[in-house]
């Protein structure tokens, strides 16, 4: 005997039911899943990052696969079609969603507005600003140890700025000094090179009750 569908009187085909509803009415007294209606989305204007740390990107793959990690159900989402309307500043993500409900493949729209918002990062912010937890002051011990040490410097500021930056480089009379807007990340630097390098610390101020050090790394190459 067919199935019919208690709420709308549908009658069943082709073994299409969800429980004894038909999918419309199933999907419309089940909540399958849960997606916000609206999402805001702050990007650096610097470096074009989220406050995540990654970048948007322009793709519709990227901004999709933001909105899609907002995404919450008990059921499988089997696979999702993204497009992407750009209406000013906003974008509107529409979202074709292929759900596995109780065995059954049930096909769902769904429409996220993404709010795009323009605020620098910590790290632009502080690049812009001089700020810097590090030096690491390269040194000569011989006089025709030049070219090495500016070797090195650029090699440590490029090594620096995958995490962090790097403010600025100074000459100086017998070497170069090399700022770095992480402490941690001037040490790692210094370990990839292979420097040995003797540190001291000194208290630059403080910040909401907490000492803030800056710490030089003073390496003779
Ligand atoms: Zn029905
Ligand atoms: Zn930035």
């Amino acid at each position: 005997m067919k199935k019919i569908c208690p709420s709308c009187g549908k009658t069943e085909e082709e073994n299409e039911f969800i429980t004894s509803f038909c999918p419309a009415c199933y999907s419309s007294r089940h909540e399958l899943y849960r997606l916000p209606h609206t999402m805001e989305i702050t990007v650096c204007p610097s470096c074009g990052n989220t406050a995540s740390g990654e970048p948007l990107g322009s793709s519709e793959k990227q901004l999709a696969k933001h909105v899609i990690a907002k995404f919450r159900s008990e059921h499988e989402l089997k696979s999702y079609v993204a497009k992407v309307d750009k209406s000013g500043k906003n974008r509107e993500v529409l979202l074709e969603l292929l759900l596995i409900v109780h065995g059954k493949e049930v096909t769902k729209h769904a429409n996220v507005t993404v709010r795009v918002t323009k605020k620098q990062c910590t790290k632009c912010s502080r690049r812009s600003s001089g700020y810097f937890e590090a030096i690491i002051q390269l040194r000569a011990e011989e006089g025709n140890a030049k070219s090495k040490i500016e070797k090195l410097a650029s090699t440590a500021a490029e090594l620096i700025e995958e995490k962090s930056f790097v403010p600025r480089v100074e000459k100086t009379v017998n070497g170069i000094d090399v700022y770095s807007g992480s402490a941690s990340e001037a040490q790692k630097a210094l370990h990839a090179l292979k420097l040995h390098y003797a540190i001291s610390k000194k208290q630059s101020g403080m910040k909401q009750g907490k000492r803030l050090y800056r710490t030089t790394f003073c390496a003779h190459v």
